[in-house]
């Protein structure tokens, strides 16, 4: 039931060379934020990545053959980026097993305390 996935912050077109094609306006950078959704709870995680995927030769360049420059201009709009802050937002299901757990235990309580037992 656990699912992660990445939403968009930010896309930028940069304009450094494709280590592929050597095309000089055609890299994007895409720079996402980690959500982890359960089925009791939706997380926002401070973790970001950055893809960047060549829009002329349709592949994706992954960071092992980024050059220094790219790394540099990837580092700058990382600096630049407004992430959304860490958050876990519990749902409903969560809310109502909570709830029933509180229920139960004050009932143990009087129970155990001789509330009812007369
Ligand atoms: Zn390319």
């Amino acid at each position: 039931m656990n699912s992660s996935r990445f939403f968009t912050l930010k896309e930028a077109r940069i304009g450094n060379n494709c280590p592929e094609c050597y095309s000089n306006d055609s890299l994007e950078l895409t720079l996402k934020q980690k959500l982890i959704e359960t089925k009791f709870y939706k997380a926002i995680t401070d973790e970001t990545v950055s893809q960047l995927s060549c829009l002329n030769c349709e592949v994706q360049i992954f960071p092992i053959r980024w050059t220094d420059d790219i790394e540099r201009v990837v580092d700058y709009h990382n600096r630049g980026l407004k992430r959304k802050p860490k958050s876990t937002k519990l749902k409903p299901i969560a809310w109502a097993l909570i709830s029933l757990s509180v229920l139960v235990l004050i009932a143990i309580i009087l129970f155990a305390t001789g509330v009812f037992s007369k």
